[in-house]
């Protein structure tokens, strides 16, 4: 039976414009996805939007529309096109305003409420709009200019509001114990480590409960037992990943399915390792494969944000250069879970040496000798050891890393194949072993050799650059699509035994 395998990027906040923090995000969890599909497990990639709370009721106003219409508005000109940009080959796209998930978000409350998880209380708290989320005194710093005097919202830099409400709350403190057993059984449940000790220590202070419903304002899930109440944005969301999935109403899609691993920005990830957790343990589901919460893009030393001169759209990259380009230097140059700093230097400097140079440069020099010496017919001999010994562990590596989200890694083990070939045609001179009748053999093995390494590369890369690795394939004799090639056999695949002339794969850029 294949291995099941389940990923999903957070559900992204409908009101904001798209940018490439969360292009990052999209692309190495479909990376992670396509990698999967290639070994042949049963995979699930599950991407979305969250709909609801007060901010998107107060946006829609302004914008003299009603929640629904403002929020399909921005699905459909906004999050779905920049998918499609992105070659994102996601399975399913779940929307927090579709009846599937408000059904499903009904009966997991239910559960909960009905095992004693939830309760009624009164609460008092500084609420923050922008965040949608209550503040604690250590969230909150002194206003300047118009709100000088007052204590202001960290993050958005306005006054917060004092609510007074009686609201539910999920009895989070008392999972504290079981939080800290799961992440002590299941070191790898929260990656990488920096996040996993975070949370930890988060966990380790004491929880206290949380309030789950608001009753101010309607634009949310109503509380199935309690219609003045809708569930709070965050609870909610968090549920996207078992409603999309058949929770509570399609056991057998749900069975298949669960448990997911979620792909996350590490500021999200306490919400991913700490709520979420109990709320499954309450549910009693089992709990998430895994937690990732990689690091933040950085331009000019500061986290991508809409609001600030640092927000990019991806199409200002894939414009210029592509999108394979684009899925492969932001999976490329920085190491999955820390920070990255973006510039349009470093973008262009590996996008002509790795790429041009690199890989492009090797496919239409091989092709061009197996074309020039032997009337583009594979020679049908083996590859020298030493780089079918290679391959075949670059092969190896390259998946382990993924087991451990090193997306990166791989990447490397692939472009340590692209290296070595074109440091081996530098030694083997083709153009010499042609001239001399009596070394005729020594160039059938470097010839096949070059297409083997070239067709193994391709295979790897395939999850990273959807079109390029694509039409290298082709050109080396392979059949199909290369996505559908198993990748843990990425060193032995066989092909037509013919090449093909391609266009240059990754076409000089001028620096803008
Ligand atoms: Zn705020």
């Amino acid at each position: 039976m294949p291995e099941r395998f389940t990923v999903t990027t957070p559900i992204y906040y409908v009101n904001d414009v798209p940018h490439i923090g969360h292009a990052y995000n999209e692309v190495a969890t479909d990376v992670l996805a396509r990698w999967h599909r290639m070994r042949g497990d049963d995979t699930f990639m599950l991407t979305g939007t969250d709909e609801h709370g007060q901010k998107i009721m107060r946006t829609a106003a302004a914008h003299d529309t009603s929640p629904q219409e403002w929020t399909d508005r921005l699905v459909e000109t906004a999050w779905k096109p920049q998918l499609d940009l992105l070659d994102i080959a996601n399975d399913d796209f779940i929307r927090t305003t579709e009846e599937r998930h408000e059904r499903g978000v009904k009966i997991f409350l239910q559960r909960l409420y009905d095992a004693g998880w939830i309760y009624h209380g009164e609460f008092e708290a500084e609420y923050c709009v922008g965040c949608e989320e209550y503040k604690t005194a250590s969230d909150l710093v002194p206003g300047t200019g118009e709100y000088e005097g007052q204590l202001v919202c960290a993050i958005h830099s306005r006054p917060v509001e004092t609510v007074r409400e009686a609201n539910y709350f999920f009895k989070l403190s008392e999972f504290q114990q079981q939080l800290l057993d799961l992440y002590a059984d299941r070191p790898d449940y929260v990656q990488p480590e920096h996040v996993r000790n975070e949370v930890r220590s988060f966990v380790s202070q004491g929880l206290t409960d949380l309030s789950i419903s608001r009753s101010t304002f309607d634009w949310g899930i109503e509380v199935p037992w309690d219609e003045d109440h809708v569930v709070y944005v965050w609870f909610e969301a968090l549920l996207n990943y078992v409603t999309a999935i058949g929770y509570g109403v399609d056991d057998e899609t749900f069975e298949r399915r669960w448990p997911a691993v979620h792909i996350v920005g590490k500021d999200i990830a306490r919400f991913h390792a700490v709520i979420w957790p109990a709320m499954q343990m309450a549910a009693g589901i089992p709990v998430s494969d895994h937690v990732f919460g990689h690091g933040w893009l950085l331009v000019g030393g500061e986290k991508m944000s809409k609001s600030k001169a640092t927000g990019i759209e991806p199409r200002q990259i894939t414009d210029v250069f592509g999108v394979d380009a684009f899925r492969y230097y932001f999976m490329r140059a920085i190491a999955f879970g820390s920070d990255g700093s973006f510039s349009w230097e470093d973008l262009d400097a590996r996008y002509h040496s790795e790429l041009a140079n690199g890989l492009g440069n090797l496919a239409s020099r091989a092709i061009a000798m197996v074309q020039k010496y032997r009337d583009g017919v594979v020679p049908d001999v083996a590859p020298v050891p030493e780089v079918a010994e290679l391959l075949e562990a670059s092969v190896t590596r390259a998946d382990a890393a993924i087991d451990r989200f090193q997306i990166h890694e791989a990447i490397d083990q692939a472009m340590r194949i692209v290296d070595r070939l074109n440091g081996f045609v530098t030694e083997q001179a083709p153009w010499v072993l042609a001239k001399d009748d009596a070394r005729q053999d020594e160039l059938d093995a470097v010839l096949a050799t070059l297409v083997q390494g070239i067709g193994t590369a391709a295979i790897l890369l395939a999850p990273v650059m959807t079109r390029s690795t694509q039409s290298l394939w082709a050109a080396v004799g392979g059949e199909g699509e290369v996505r559908d090639q198993p990748i843990r056999s990425a060193h032995a695949w066989r092909g037509t035994g013919r090449v093909e002339t391609i266009p240059p794969l990754f076409p000089r850029v001028e620096a803008q």
